[in-house]
């Protein structure tokens, strides 16, 4: 019996699943752009989400309460 391994799986095209995004709950993974929030201290845990989903919720945050214009850009 031979096993042969026909298509190599390269390592750049491995999707590595990491946890459900915490906004829109679909699979997050290695190949996104993802962040990781804090959860809770002790013991650590995290959530994870989409980039865009963070920003998006975030954004909408900023909409509904409509702070003094904070012009603090760093980055
Ligand atoms: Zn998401």
């Amino acid at each position: 019996m031979r096993n042969k391994t026909r298509t190599k799986r390269k390592l750049e095209d491995l999707d590595r699943y990491i946890a459900p995004c915490k906004y829109c709950n679909q699979d997050v993974s290695s190949q996104q752009s993802f962040v990781a929030l804090v959860k809770s201290l002790n013991p650590i845990s995290y959530n994870y989400a989409h980039y865009d989903c963070m920003k998006a919720d975030d954004e909408r945050r900023h909409n509904g309460t409509e702070r003094s214009s904070n012009q603090t850009t760093s980055g």
